[in-house]
């Protein structure tokens, strides 16, 4: 299975770090060994200084698709979850500057928490989930999939252009404002329309 990931897709997460907005959404890819193991904490790893997480809406594809029409997108997965991409956001800011690919900063060993997953019949309108990501229980990112610039439909028909989507394909849909730096012995918990998605503890 893959891990395709969507950048700047909320106008606020990009105004914070400073970033243009592009006319197409950003796809970069993490390999299965990115999957964060279950019920272990996560490890800062050793190469940074600066580790941020960024909570996101993710799907899980069911449906083997390539080109997919968006009006046809919600065929192609039945859960929706809640992870983050952590991200050591000091490798990925020496990268950009250099214009090279950003793997190091965002594909590496444990790098998607993937939490629970939930059917999308349960969850009502998808264009207006919310979510949230607590550190230490104050709320540091919280949004609503109507904040998003490409929508979830949207994402897996301009995604199944470039990759055919297999089933068990995960999908994260990017990240809103307040991504912030992590440091060892703080405690996530991420929410779902109000349901806990996961809790996690960093060392
Ligand atoms: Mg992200």
């Amino acid at each position: 299975m893959k891990i395709i990931c969507i950048g700047r897709n909320y106008a606020a997460h990009i105004d914070e770090l400073d970033n243009v907005r592009s006319d197409e959404p950003v796809i970069f890819i993490k390999p299965d060994t990115a999957i964060a193991q279950p019920n272990l904490p996560f490890f800062i790893p050793e190469f940074s200084n600066e580790l941020h997480h960024e909570v996101e809406v993710l799907l899980r594809i069911n449906r083997v698709g390539k080109h997919i029409q968006s009006k046809f997108a919600y065929k192609y997965y039945d859960q929706i979850g809640l992870g983050i991409d952590f991200t050591a956001r000091d490798i990925q800011q020496q990268l950009k500057l250099e214009g090279l690919p950003w793997e190091k900063a965002k594909a590496f060993d444990g790098s998607a928490f993937v939490g629970k997953w939930f059917d999308k019949s349960t969850l009502g309108d998808l264009g207006k989930l919310t979510f949230s990501l607590q550190k230490n229980g104050e709320v540091v990112q919280a949004a609503d999939t109507s904040l998003m610039l490409w929508s979830i439909d949207e994402i897996i028909a301009y995604v199944s252009k470039y990759f055919t989507l297999k089933i068990g394909d995960i999908i994260f849909t990017g990240t809103p404002a307040g991504v912030s730096q992590l440091v060892k012995n703080d405690r996530l918990e991420g929410h779902l329309n109000g349901q806990k998605a996961f809790s996690l503890i960093v060392k």
